[in-house]
């Protein structure tokens, strides 16, 4: 694992430098997803090699897919191939929703895949989990009527350092969504890579802002999405001491050590039509 990530989304607001949800990792995942899911390139565990450990399908969420999206808009030409994985055009994730909604899937949350894995509590037929990262306000002016549409909740995975600024989330949006059944997960205050916190670091991005979340929704916080999916043994440890129920990763292998802390996710590329993603999906089901 290399150690650089070069971060392509550079999102000034209000004077602030706001990192977005983007790296070679994901870069590197959100291609091929069959190499993805198998192979270690692009493994969440930064640092430190995690090929040694044996596949536990459990510990990637098993069979239920879970499906990560960012902006949700048409591109521009501004925006490069790579950014492009990560901005799904307003027509593909009307597409997605609906095909999934005809084919049958139930969204389900957090809690409900985690008593699953835990304690093999039932899910609904074809379940899906539906995961949206970074507060971008394309997840509630588009993104919301069509999950609607769909029937589905989904999981929002908030930084808070942008919100109640142009373009993101307002603090009202986040209690709105929150109101409406969907559940709503912390993503640091600034999205820094957890990787190289300090213990100080800790309490700015993760402690502090899964408060502020609490205060604006009124229930405890408990789930969490590594910025870039990149983690290692000590982040694992940290969110497990504050109490966070599961930690979502991105493409790569779960811990078999914390398989709760670093579930898996897929990037729904920007480029994949509902068709492909369809097969992503079925690709993973069949690896139960
Ligand atoms: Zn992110």
């Amino acid at each position: 694992m290399k150690g650089i990530y070069r971060v392509l989304f550079f999102i000034a607001a209000g004077g602030l430098i706001i990192l977005g949800c983007i790296s070679n990792a994901e870069k590197t995942t959100a291609k091929g997803f069959g190499a993805a899911h198998h192979v270690s390139v692009g493994s969440g565990r930064a640092e430190m090699e995690s090929d040694s450990a044996a596949y536990v399908p459990e510990a990637d969420g098993g069979s239920v897919p879970v499906l990560c999206y960012h902006q949700i808009r048409d591109w521009t030409p501004k925006d490069s191939k790579t950014a492009k994985v990560y901005i799904v055009p307003v027509a593909n994730f009307k597409a997605e929703m609906k095909i999934l909604h005809d084919k049958g899937y139930h969204s389900i949350s957090p809690d409900q895949l985690i008593a699953h894995l835990q304690h093999g509590a039932p899910l609904p037929s074809k379940p899906i989990m539906i995961t949206l990262d970074d507060a971008d306000e394309s997840q509630y002016s588009v993104g919301l009527p069509e999950l609607d549409k769909a029937g589905f909740k989904a999981t929002f995975y908030v930084m808070t350092v942008v919100l109640n600024r142009p373009k993101y989330f307002s603090r009202a949006q986040v209690k709105e969504l929150n109101d409406k059944g969907h559940t709503i997960g912390c993503h640091t205050w600034d999205h820094h890579m957890v990787t190289k916190y300090t213990e100080a670091d800790w309490v700015k991005q993760v402690v502090k802002p899964r408060a502020e979340l609490e205060k604006i929704i009124g229930k405890p916080v408990m789930y969490f999405a590594y910025p870039f999916g990149l983690w290692n043994p000590a982040a694992v440890s940290h969110i497990k001491q504050y109490g966070f129920t599961a930690a979502f990763s991105l493409a790569g292998k779960a811990d078999h050590e914390a398989p709760m802390y670093t579930l898996k996710r897929q990037i729904v590329d920007g480029n994949w039509n509902a068709e492909q993603m369809m097969k992503y999906i079925e690709h993973i089901e069949k690896g139960k």
